[in-house]
């Protein structure tokens, strides 16, 4: 819908890629060692935008093609010492649903704002309604150190990026010294529902590399200039988004967010047809179900999903079975007596797709 063309980068690369792009001189710590294939040099890909940067490079570009926004839930590998690994937070290998936007300084305001707008979509989904945009300037001591030495296309940067900020009426707060090397960023803070903070997402303006790749397109005029290119990966990691989700719910997850959104619990192995059939029915329906059929006794069965935290649990004895039905029991809501199994599949369905998030208090 955002207009985004998905493409695809290999895990493996020539380690030429990653000198061009400065991967190798400012973060070979964070790099896994290269492996010799046919004696040339091959790293495994520590980031996507170097990948992405080549497939604009494949084909000569004209400023009717921009903007061109190229996402990828990508696979990207760093290596973490093992003393700080952590959880979801921080792994070794980890899937980024990452994009870049290459477009000219006329485009560059709206595209800022429509990413900027994108977290917001996201964090109203997912019930995050603490959270804070921290723009990062570059200050004047760091040029040419910690970065690139151009002042002019830093105060144009930063200003436009404030203006985009401010006509979309976005809050947000401005932080000297925490730019990226190549440009302002924004980073959001989140609150977790149980007021845990957390860094998510990024959003970086960068005027540099694409000099540094050659990137190129034709304007009206028929000359050639270097389009800025905005980095973006809205909810993180998929890993530490995961991680994050599950404090945030504090592990209960709305039922369209949940691993498995059903469990169907035969009271006995005399219904275990019908119990398959129901969960058959819901597989369907597109539902996450999982049939229990151990043979537990039905409490120690309801204890066992309550332990789980599934939300939605469907018992299903013989009477249930004569007219298909099931006795429907919700976390946090106890037992809501015997209904037909079409009327709940229907119910649940629309719970699902409206991605409701707060069941544990309607
Ligand atoms: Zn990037």
């Amino acid at each position: 819908k955002a207009a985004y063309q998905r493409v695809r980068t290999p895990h493996l690369t020539k380690g030429s890629l990653y000198e061009k792009s400065g991967h190798l001189d400012h973060y070979r710590d964070a790099m896994y060692p290269s492996m010799d294939v046919d004696g040339i040099e091959y790293y495994v890909k520590p980031m996507n935008c170097p990948h992405h940067h080549k497939i604009y490079a494949a084909r000569p570009k004209s400023y009717r093609d921009l903007p061109v926004r190229l996402s990828e839930y990508g696979t990207c590998y760093r290596y973490e010492k093992s003393g700080q690994l952590f959880g979801l937070m921080r792994v070794r290998s980890m899937q980024m649903n990452d994009a870049h936007i290459y477009c000219t300084k006329d485009q560059f305001k709206d595209e800022f704002l429509a990413v900027c707008k994108m977290y917001l979509y996201y964090f109203d989904i997912f019930g995050i309604d603490k959270y804070q945009l921290r723009l990062g300037l570059h200050d004047a001591e760091g040029l040419g150190k910690k970065y690139i030495n151009e002042p002019e296309l830093w105060q144009q940067t930063e200003a436009e990026v404030r203006e985009a900020l401010q006509e979309g009426n976005i809050d947000h707060v401005e932080i000297s010294g925490e730019a990226a090397f190549y440009g302002p960023k924004i980073d959001v803070q989140v609150w977790s529902a149980i007021g845990k903070e957390f860094t998510l997402a990024t959003n970086q303006v960068d005027f540099a590399i694409p000099k540094r790749f050659g990137l190129t397109f034709t304007d009206e005029g028929g000359r050639e200039q270097t389009p800025l290119c905005i980095h973006r990966a809205p909810l993180s990691t998929h890993e530490r988004f995961v991680g994050f989700l599950i404090e945030h719910f504090g592990g209960d997850f709305p039922l369209w967010l949940a691993p498995v959104q059903v469990a169907v619990l035969p009271v006995s192995d005399k219904v275990i047809d019908y119990a398959r059939n129901v969960e058959t029915t819901l597989k369907e329906a597109g539902i996450r179900v999982q049939l229990n059929g151990q043979p537990d006794k039905v409490g120690a069965k309801i204890r066992q999903a309550e332990l789980q935290r599934i939300n939605v649990m469907l018992i299903v004895g013989e009477k249930e079975a004569q007219d298909n039905r099931v006795a429907l029991r919700r976390r946090f809501k106890g037992d809501l007596g015997t209904q037909l199994l079409d009327d709940v599949v229907t119910e649940l369905k629309t719970e699902i797709e409206t991605r409701r998030n707060t069941y544990r208090t309607n």
